[in-house]
């Protein structure tokens, strides 16, 4: 029986569980969190492999899209399992992978909206908190299905500092001026633990390539303000190629102040957004094994060559 169940929806108390089973069952992993969420959630991060070529995998920056956290958790397990049995993925041996690749995956960058967009407001979140967000939410309890934003309503995925005052004006022209579901960055670049950690710990590993999962329209955005290297759109083409995505770049208000924004421009570094998947938001389950196939594909098969 695997340990990651992909029936159902894919809550904080999910992955904790989930995870924390992972690293006992496979101790060559290497399970810490990188920090808390605003409501002191973990922020787990997993290390499976012993290669020299540093991959951050990255999910669910947006409680709506927790879909990308089953699939990075599910994805460790995997790779764990096929590890173990000395067995291959698309023709991929897993054991010769992880000799040549590290994968570091923190499956659920913002558990504190995930579980807002999946349970509502819950007893654990404090009165104060839950007032303000019935305000951000426009006076409305209904958080289910709704929610990107991190439990302050902020965006965690437009809190990045990469044209954070740019992105700032943009969002002023759309008639966004506070806290809210979706699309607030926040006050200052930075503003949230959530993405406080998150750099801190990019700065930290200096990965290779940076991914980061999010979900609508099967895409994979490679670029920011052209800075992007040849060799790193090189790398999102095999990526297309792989998965069946689309290779784009950004426009409007999407192009600034994300997390891909930030680790190419302020590290230099080759960064992917993958949107996962494709329908309303929050995807349905029955997307899952379309969205796993071919992103287990590209994952295993992207680093064959390096
Ligand atoms: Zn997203």
């Amino acid at each position: 029986m695997p340990i990651v169940n992909k029936n159902s929806e894919f809550t904080y108390k999910r992955l904790e569980e989930a995870i924390y089973k992972i690293s006992k069952k496979y101790p060559f992993t290497d399970l810490f969190s990188l920090g808390k969420s605003v409501l002191a959630k973990n922020l787990f991060c997993i290390k499976v492999g012993n290669g020299k070529t540093r991959i951050f995998l990255n999910g669910a920056h947006h409680g709506l899209e927790w879909i990308t956290s089953l699939f990075l958790t599910a994805f460790t397990e995997d790779i764990c399992d096929c590890y173990c049995k000395n067995k291959s993925v698309e023709g991929t041996s897993i054991s010769e992978l992880l000799k040549k690749v590290t994968f570091y995956i923190c499956p659920m960058v913002n558990p504190d909206g995930v579980n807002l967009a999946i349970c509502g407001l819950t007893p654990d979140i404090p009165q104060k908190i839950c007032q303000k967000l019935i305000i951000y939410n426009k006076n409305s309890c209904d958080f289910k299905g709704k929610w990107q934003a991190n439990i302050r309503g902020i965006d965690l995925n437009h809190n990045y500092n990469a044209g954070f005052w740019e992105g700032k004006q943009k969002e002023k022209e759309l008639n966004i001026h506070m806290p809210g579901p979706t699309r607030f960055s926040g006050m200052f670049p930075e503003s949230e633990p959530e993405v406080q950690a998150i750099v801190k710990f990019t700065k930290m590993l200096k990965p290779d390539i940076a991914i980061a999962y999010h979900t609508q329209g099967e895409e994979i955005y490679y670029d920011y303000q052209a800075l992007a290297s040849k060799e790193a759109k090189k790398i999102g083409e095999k990526m297309a190629r792989l998965s069946g995505y689309t290779l784009s770049a950004p426009e409007g208000i999407a192009s600034f102040s994300g997390y891909k924004d930030w680790v190419i421009s302020a590290l230099k570094t080759p960064a992917y957004t993958i949107e996962a998947g494709k329908g309303k938001n929050p995807l349905p389950l029955c997307e899952f094994n379309s969205i796993y196939d071919k992103n287990r594909r590209m994952l295993v098969k992207l680093f064959t060559d390096c």
